[in-house]
């Protein structure tokens, strides 16, 4: 049997398992998928070969870890500098990120677009930023504090913070912050946002399975929205078309998968 696992800390709320053991189970596929909880990042290389995986997805805080602990980086994750997907290659552990890819496919439906405001600056914002800008979609990131603009000015992106940034209007606004998450939050001044949604075309929070105080106002709004939940999915299709080395098609894989999301 091929084992798999999620490294988080936490990791109890992740429906990653769920979702790769449907797939698994409705194909007959002989594999489990579990979750991991893992306090100390460093020691992922040591666990993945311990518990003899065949493959793993990284979620917070241990995405930067994984890049490091990995043989060989594939695709945008050498961009990003960050791995949520890592599968075994004969010994050598070989990392992905499907989290850019993922929020691409999930933002198709909004239709073509040409510029887009991220909200935040932290891991998510740089994959985003990275896969947006790769599209053809130019973004600009609006962040809480300054501390976390340098990655974004050394790229070439416009960052700002609170203090110096100017509204303009989006096509899309994305939240990638944690504001929302276990709080009642929003991720910004909520003049600034009410200013924003109405220059905006349509909005998209990261976070999922919950309707946070950021999409509650983009609703009052009347703007086309999606909460995490389709980038969710697209991640996870593509980790599992990379668990199964590419044998069984994304086309196979998402409906099954998205049948996971009904528990
Ligand atoms: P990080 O910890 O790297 O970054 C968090 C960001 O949020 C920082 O920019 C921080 O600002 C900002 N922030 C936190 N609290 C507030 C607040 N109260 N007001 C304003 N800004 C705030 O997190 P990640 O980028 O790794 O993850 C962010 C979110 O994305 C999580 O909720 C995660 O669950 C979700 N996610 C969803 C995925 C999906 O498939 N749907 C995939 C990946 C992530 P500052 O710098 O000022 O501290």
């Amino acid at each position: 049997m091929q084992l798999f696992t999620i490294f988080g800390d936490p990791v109890s709320h992740s429906r990653s398992p769920l979702m790769h053991n449907h797939v698994f189970k409705t194909l007959g596929i002989d594999a489990c998928y579990t979750r991991t909880h893992l306090g100390d990042g460093s020691k992922l290389r040591n666990v993945f070969f311990a518990k003899a995986l065949s493959g793993a997805n990284i979620t917070v805080p241990h995405k930067e870890a994984a890049f490091a602990a990995c043989d060989d980086i594939r695709g945008i994750a050498y961009e990003i500098g960050a791995v949520n997907t890592i599968i075994n290659e004969n010994g050598r552990l070989i990392g992905y990120n499907t989290d850019a890819d993922g929020f691409i496919a999930a933002i198709q439906s909004f239709g073509p677009l040409q510029n887009a405001l991220i909200i935040g600056a932290g891991g998510t914002a740089k994959a985003l930023a990275t896969v947006l800008r790769q599209n053809g979609i130019e973004p600009v990131i609006l962040n809480r504090s300054s501390n976390r603009l340098d990655y974004f000015h050394e790229n070439g992106y416009h960052a700002y913070s609170w203090e110096t940034f100017t509204p303009h209007s989006y096509d899309l606004i994305i939240n990638t912050t944690s504001a929302g998450l276990s709080d009642d939050l929003l991720p910004l001044d909520a003049s600034l946002l009410h200013q924003l949604l109405s220059r905006t075309r349509c909005a998209i929070d990261v976070i999922y399975g919950k309707e946070t105080p950021f999409l509650r106002e983009v609703k009052k709004a009347k703007l086309p929205f999606k909460d995490g939940s389709d980038m969710l999915l697209e991640q996870g299709v593509l980790a599992n078309y990379l668990f199964m080395h590419g044998t069984v098609s994304t086309d196979t894989i998402r409906p099954i998968m998205q049948q996971s999301f009904l528990y």
